[in-house]
């Protein structure tokens, strides 16, 4: 986790009895990654005139069939067939913060809706379904609905005109690191993610910690904000994220799900 403001500013609501709701802050963006797996390259076109103006058109050779993968973590929240028109066949995924990613003109799908996924999951296959005349991945992302310019790891897409994107999109996976922050006590180690599993060991405050993967267990109001997330730090030993400060709010790019 990343925004100990969150926690302060719930802390905050709390003790003057919520009142007033102000506008949610705005959250970071994802780190929003090639939606291909690692290694491959494509091309990708933004054009005026595209519907909506920052979509993405991308190609390769041979490209019908190939497996489309989620940009981000999220949770898929559309899985929809518009049949001869519009995006044909397309899947929406919904990252939190406001940040939805579009997938369109598939050919078929791999996930349903309320499906979690992560990094370099496949969604489905590209296609060339509704109004689209030969097969290729169009593909947006949009912030509380509005379509807005694509970045992949944070750098924006080439506008206007064609490049090539090699993705990097769960790629061989590496470790991440955190700190503990827990404004003095010593932060328990379950052997698993969740407050149910038996508590093996304590992490001191302000404690580096290497993570070797993160996994989705119980909820834990933390430092942080509010998390499921739990950072697996050694062999059976499982610490929940809320406590972490990992410069990320959700999952670290790069480090695997366990
Ligand atoms: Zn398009």
């Amino acid at each position: 986790m990343g925004k100990r403001w969150l926690g302060l500013l719930a802390a905050g609501l709390l003790a003057v009895g919520a009142l007033v709701v102000p506008a949610a802050p705005a959250m970071a963006a994802p780190t929003f990654k090639v939606p291909f797996p690692c290694g491959q390259s494509w091309s990708g076109q933004t054009r005026t005139g595209h519907s909506p103006a920052y979509a993405v058109d991308f190609n390769r050779t041979d490209d019908l069939g190939d497996p489309v993968v989620a940009s981000a973590s999220g949770t898929v929240d559309i899985v929809r067939d518009l049949g001869g028109t519009s995006y044909g066949k397309y899947v929406r995924i919904n990252h939190g913060g406001g940040y939805t990613t579009y997938y369109a003109h598939l050919t078929g799908f791999n996930v349903s809706v309320g499906q979690t996924v992560g990094y370099g999951k496949v969604i489905g296959w590209v296609g060339s379904t509704g109004g689209s005349t030969g097969p290729h991945l169009h593909y947006e992302q949009r912030l509380n609905g509005a379509d807005i310019k694509v970045r992949f790891n944070g750098a924006l897409a080439y506008y206007w005109g064609t490049k090539t994107y090699t993705s990097d999109n769960g790629c061989a996976s590496s470790t991440g690191s955190g700190t503990v922050n827990t404004n003095g006590t010593a932060l328990t180690v379950r052997s698993g993610p969740g407050t149910g599993y038996t508590a093996v060991g304590t992490v001191a405050d302000g404690a580096r910690v290497t993570i070797y993967c993160q996994t989705s267990g119980t909820s834990v109001t933390g430092t942080y904000g509010t998390s499921t997330i739990w950072d697996r730090i050694g062999s059976g030993r499982y610490i929940a994220d809320a406590y972490v400060y990992t410069g990320y709010d959700g999952y670290i790019p790069g480090v695997p799900r366990c």
